[in-house]
């Protein structure tokens, strides 16, 4: 099929995140896991391709490579439309490559704007005068200012941009917005002649989104979390540039067994494992534990389960034990040392013949997909908004992947998400 649009994901949960909302308008999304070796093959292409890659924290250079080579297989594949994705608290750090990244695939793909949006308002995350904001908090006051990985400490996008790209940082505010597609183009015309190639735009809702993304319909590239994505598929068909024969195809049906696997520290997390743990199996991994004695206690704590009870592995901990664990060990180290642990945990799992996984953390699932080797994601209900049950055949075994970005999803995520599976 013809490739309309194509994504490049920044983690493994926003690329869900995104294929879900994308999918939301019935339209077949495809999910790539990592850039395929092997060019596409129209037959197996479908209109919304994502790549997920795993390059949020890692080091400019490198995800600036792993982003080009996405978008050579992308425009390869067809595509016309591209869009850079990335968390919806814009981690990163002042070395950060969200700037590098996009200042890359604008000029690969010959262009000298680019906007820049991560409002996501259905999951509390807007931006006004250039500030994001989580829920009613500042993002600098927000939780995310304790995240294990990128501590964000400024609120002000434009701050945290400029000192990661070469060209200018400028604002739409929710004033050209709210004045319609039409007012916000001519304010991106004006700031292109004035040499402004890095526009963050102010939404602070749904309606804000549409205007964006119609504004920016024909630019070749557009950044932000998913949610600016989501009226995409809506717009296409409104022009008429789906060719009509795009349907999405019928839900595998998934074996039983399962398990819910944390290595997330973010606040809705460990609100969601304290929810689940009086219902659960539960083991918590504790990281200084790892470094001394491995993995194999909780190897064997999860071959004494049966696949079909509720279980529940996690490395989920308070920002204070997190901050220990990381001066004892390093911040990298104690982080591998959890996602190598519930990676190899999860190969045991589907060993043991389970089927369902729910998975908290973007780094998280990223290793566990990796470890697994899952390639491509079909996706399938959206259980909470961003976050889709996805489907992977494992050597001919279909297994159902939720994979939960940090923040997302309800106190009663995991049981909400396994029971969705049941009843979908
Ligand atoms: P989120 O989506 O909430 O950002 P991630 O999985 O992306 O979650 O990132 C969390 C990081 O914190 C991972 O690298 C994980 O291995 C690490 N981590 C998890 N638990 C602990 C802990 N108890 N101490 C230190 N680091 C931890």
């Amino acid at each position: 099929m013809r490739v309309l649009f194509g994504a490049i994901a920044d983690d493994f949960t926003g690329a869900t995140d995104l294929a879900g909302l994308l999918a939301r308008s019935g339209l077949p999304v495809s999910l790539r896991i990592g850039v395929p070796e092997e060019p596409a093959r129209a037959e197996e292409t479908t209109a919304f391709e994502v790549i997920a890659l795993k390059c949020r924290t890692a080091p400019v250079a490198d995800a600036v490579a792993q982003a080009r080579a996405a978008l050579s297989w992308l425009k390869a594949a067809g595509a016309e439309r591209f869009y850079w994705k990335y968390c919806s608290t814009f981690d990163s750090t002042p070395t950060g490559n969200i700037g590098p990244v996009a200042e890359a695939l604008m000029a690969d793909l010959g262009t000298g704007q680019t906007l820049y949006c991560p409002a996501f308002p259905e999951n509390g995350r807007s931006v006004f005068m250039g500030h994001l904001f989580v829920g009613e908090q500042l993002l600098s006051e927000s939780p995310m200012k304790d995240h294990p990985l990128t501590p964000m400490r400024d609120s002000s996008l434009l701050r945290l941009l400029q000192p990661q790209v070469k060209g200018a940082v400028g604002l739409a505010s929710r004033m050209d917005v709210a004045r319609g597609p039409e007012a916000l183009k001519a304010r991106l015309n004006d700031l292109y002649g004035r040499q402004i190639a890095h526009i963050i735009v102010d939404a602070v809702e749904d309606e804000d989104l549409l205007t964006i993304a119609t504004a920016s319909i024909d630019m070749p590239l557009i950044t932000g979390a998913s949610a600016l994505a989501a009226p995409l598929p809506r717009l296409y068909r409104e022009r008429g540039m789906l060719d009509g024969g795009e349907e999405a195809g019928a839900r595998p049906s998934v074996g039983t067994g399962e398990i819910v696997l944390s290595g997330s520290c973010s606040a809705m997390t460990r609100t969601q494992v304290a929810h689940y743990l009086p219902t659960a199996a539960c083991l918590r991994l504790d990281p200084l534990d790892l470094a001394e004695n491995g993995v194999a206690a909780a190897v064997d704590w999860l071959k004494s389960r049966t696949p079909d009870e509720p279980k529940l592995i996690y490395a989920s901990a308070e920002p204070e034990a997190v901050r220990q664990a990381q001066q004892k060990l390093g911040v990298e180290q104690a982080g591998l040392l959890v996602e190598d642990a519930l990676a190899e945990l999860a190969r045991v799992a589907l060993d043991l013949g389970i089927h369902r996984f729910v998975v908290a953390g973007g780094e998280t699932a990223g290793a566990i997909t990796r470890s697994l080797g899952v390639s491509r994601l079909t996706i399938g209900a959206e259980i909470a908004p961003g976050v889709p049950w996805t489907y992977a055949d494992i050597s001919g075994k279909t297994v159902a992947l939720a994979l939960k970005s940090g923040n997302f999803g309800g106190p009663a995520f995991f049981t909400e998400a396994l029971q969705r599976l049941e009843t979908q």
